[in-house]
């Protein structure tokens, strides 16, 4: 864990989109403060939350924004972001609304979150995997809860970004 002081190199903007309640809060608590809160109150706001890490040898500052509950993108296409998390469950309907409405080069990860849960699997993971190669997207099965892949998902997103904008 890095410092929040130290030099930046680059600050890139994540930002988390899918269904309510598939995990998207908790799974940013755990990246940016290694936290998980049991009663939480489901859905971010449009605040954002930042995590300075280090990806090879760079200071990346990243800043990972919520969605509040958004059913759509128009607003988040306004805005400049490197890359996208959209999180599965109606996974097909939130690639297809970034692929309409986000830049090309943007770097697009899907997340099947709540993988502790295994006996009430919604996806399998065959299918899941299908798709992100179908669709050309990283995919990662994570949990909040446990912690499980929410590191290696960001440290992927991010390298990812890395070698797309410099
Ligand atoms: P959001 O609406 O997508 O932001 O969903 P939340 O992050 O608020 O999570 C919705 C519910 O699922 C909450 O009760 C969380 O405690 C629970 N939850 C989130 N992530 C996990 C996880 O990885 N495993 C388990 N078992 N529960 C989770």
């Amino acid at each position: 864990r890095n410092n929040d002081n130290e030099k930046v190199d680059y600050v890139y903007k994540v930002v988390v989109i899918g269904d309510s309640a598939v995990g998207k809060t908790q799974v940013l608590s755990r990246f940016a403060r290694n936290e998980f809160c049991f009663d939480s109150k489901s859905t971010i706001g449009v605040e954002f939350q930042t995590r300075t890490l280090r990806v090879w040898s760079k200071v990346i500052k990243a800043q990972i924004w919520g969605t509040a509950g958004q059913e759509s993108l128009p607003f988040i296409a306004q805005e400049d972001y490197n890359s996208m998390l959209p999180f599965s469950f109606g996974h097909q309907r939130w690639v297809e609304e970034l692929r309409a409405h986000a830049d090309n080069s943007i770097v697009i990860a899907l997340i099947g979150n709540k993988a502790d849960l295994e006996e009430k699997r919604a996806v399998p993971s065959e299918d899941a995997m299908e798709f992100a190669e179908d669709q050309n997207l990283y995919f990662f099965e994570t949990s909040a809860l446990t912690g499980d892949n929410v590191e290696a998902a960001f440290n992927k997103l991010l390298e990812e970004i890395y070698s797309v904008v410099s």
